[in-house]
């Protein structure tokens, strides 16, 4: 009886064992399974973020990539955090849209680095009661972390497919602070001018002087300027009118173009 008993204990624990091997093993292989299907994500077309995977690698991003290189202001960082920024990269690129660098959009076109727009919205300082004129809309990405910063925002795009895609995107996700226009960026936007603030998002050779004109005293603009090599610039109006400039930076921007360029490379 006693030798009996002995036996099926020796036998449960035996099952025990082979229960909680079976487990672990289980165990495992689900996190493997896990594994794969992020990677089968990251590897196609139509790559979605689950809302606990973006979210990280956009703190990711700006731990590591803006913090890190002295951005500061508090409202932008929790901004450039919050926004999701896969959104605005066409799907081919979701997966590298944390990442540090320039991504194509489309059409010749980038959206720029996390750590610029982050630098250059840092540099407009604003309060949260501007008007801003944003030349260059491109994905709607800049306009996006502007509206989240400031009263209002109007951003000219030059390029007809790029115009449409932002303005789409950017109603959709319900940013109906900014007023997207179809235009040539060197004109301005004369019926809301004067700005508080304009940042150009590609480099003209020179500041455009009807900027200039459509730049409120005591306010301010962020732009790349060059050809080969481009400076990231301060230009402040102060309150009598005068243009005052500094240089941040050394970048590298897609070119501004006139309207017969753009026309003549589309041919
Ligand atoms: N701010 C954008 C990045 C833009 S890349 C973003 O967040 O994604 C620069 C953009 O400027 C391109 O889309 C280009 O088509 C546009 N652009 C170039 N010349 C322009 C001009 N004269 N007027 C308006 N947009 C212009």
């Amino acid at each position: 009886m006693k030798f009996n008993q002995n036996k099926i204990r020796f036998a449960l624990r035996f099952l025990t064992g082979i229960l909680f091997v079976m487990i672990l093993t289980s165990g495992r292989c689900s996190n493997q399974n896990n594994k794969e299907e992020k990677e089968n994500a990251n590897s196609g077309i139509e790559v979605k973020f689950s809302q606990t995977d973006w979210r990280k690698e956009a703190k990711e991003m700006v731990d590591h990539q803006i913090r890190s290189r002295n951005v500061s202001n508090k409202s932008v960082l929790k901004v450039m955090e919050e926004t999701p920024r896969h959104n605005f990269v066409p799907d081919s690129y979701r997966r590298y849209a944390y990442t540090d660098q320039p991504l194509p959009i489309g059409e010749g076109q980038t959206i720029s680095q996390p750590y610029i727009v982050a630098l250059m919205t840092e540099l407009l300082e604003l309060q949260g009661d501007e008007k801003v004129l944003e030349i260059g809309t491109g994905s709607g990405y800049q306009a996006a972390i502007l509206s989240q910063l400031t009263r209002e925002v109007y951003t000219i795009e030059i390029v007809e497919p790029l115009y449409e895609l932002s303005t789409a995107i950017l109603e959709q996700m319900g940013f109906d602070n900014v007023k997207v226009k179809l235009g040539d960026g060197y004109q301005g936007w004369i019926e809301h001018a004067p700005f508080d603030a304009i940042i150009i998002t590609a480099a003209p050779p020179e500041i455009p002087p009807k900027l200039i004109e459509q730049l409120k005293p005591g306010g301010k603009m962020v732009l790349p300027v060059g050809t080969v090599t481009q400076e990231l610039k301060v230009v402040t109006k102060t309150l009598d009118g005068k243009i005052m400039e500094r240089t941040e930076i050394g970048v590298r921007f897609v070119p501004m173009v006139h309207p017969k360029d753009s026309l003549k490379k589309n041919r």
